[in-house]
């Protein structure tokens, strides 16, 4: 079970590549067929092996050998990864799938925020779609719409004070909160600020990034989320046993 949720986590993972390279210039992430970036040969069903294709052509296009990015490989392989974890943590369940789900939207916010900094509607209506799912095989419907709210208005309140965080990280958190509820979302807004602050000096002492470079907040509410998911039961029970 562990090697099919890996397996089938690999070839969405390869979905997700054509998402982030198609969806924001508003290709369709269905039609054409995928084809050589290069070279423009159609690709067969044997290139598409998610990694595998990647390792017996060393990274190249069979037909041109021009040289593929490693982001191929490693979003499959993070994404294969994710969803072996996924089952391992709370086994077949409809939840492991939705959460699955939004480990993928997630993977392909992030991948698009740090490229062009936005994160397309497209994708927040998907994570809203597996939450409002997610409330409704877990009747969670208070925290869920509660989740949502808060994670909505704690961004729009930060985006007004600030000036630094944009339309689609305001969605994301409303679409996160309908999945993980009140508890949640407020772990995910506390993390994703500390981790982005942890981030962006770092960027900054090392001179990647000026102190007026934008940063895309989307990969940080994504890593909160995804600490959330596996940790998030834990750290808050540890950090409640504190003052218990
Ligand atoms: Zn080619």
């Amino acid at each position: 079970m562990i090697l099919i949720f890996l397996i089938y986590g690999l070839f969405i993972g390869s979905f997700l590549n054509v998402c982030i390279f198609r969806i924001p210039s508003g290709m369709s992430i269905v039609k054409p067929p995928s084809s050589c970036g290069i070279c423009g040969h159609r690709l067969n069903y044997i290139d598409m092996i998610p990694v595998f294709n990647y390792i017996i052509n060393k990274g190249r296009c069979r037909y041109c050998g021009a040289c593929y990015s490693i982001q191929y490989p490693v979003i499959e392989l993070l994404n294969g990864v994710l969803y072996a974890l996924t089952y391992l943590k709370f086994g077949l369940t409809v939840n492991s799938i939705l959460y699955c789900a939004m480990i993928s939207i997630l993977i392909t916010v992030s991948m698009i925020d740090m490229k062009h900094k936005i994160i397309p509607d497209s994708l927040n209506i998907a994570g809203a779609m597996a939450g409002s799912i997610f409330i409704l095989v877990n009747k969670t419907y208070l925290t869920g719409i509660i989740g949502a709210l808060t994670g909505f208005g704690l961004f729009v309140a930060i985006a007004i004070l600030t000036n630094a965080m944009g339309g689609g990280d305001i969605k994301l958190m409303a679409a996160l909160g309908l999945m993980f509820g009140l508890k949640g979302t407020l772990f995910i807004t506390l993390f994703s600020f500390v981790i982005g602050a942890a981030v962006s000096l770092f960027l900054i002492v090392l001179k990647i990034k000026g102190r007026k470079d934008e940063i895309p907040f989307g990969p940080f509410i994504s890593l909160s989320a995804l600490i959330y998911i596996f940790f998030g039961f834990e750290i808050i029970r540890s950090y409640l046993s504190l003052f218990m």
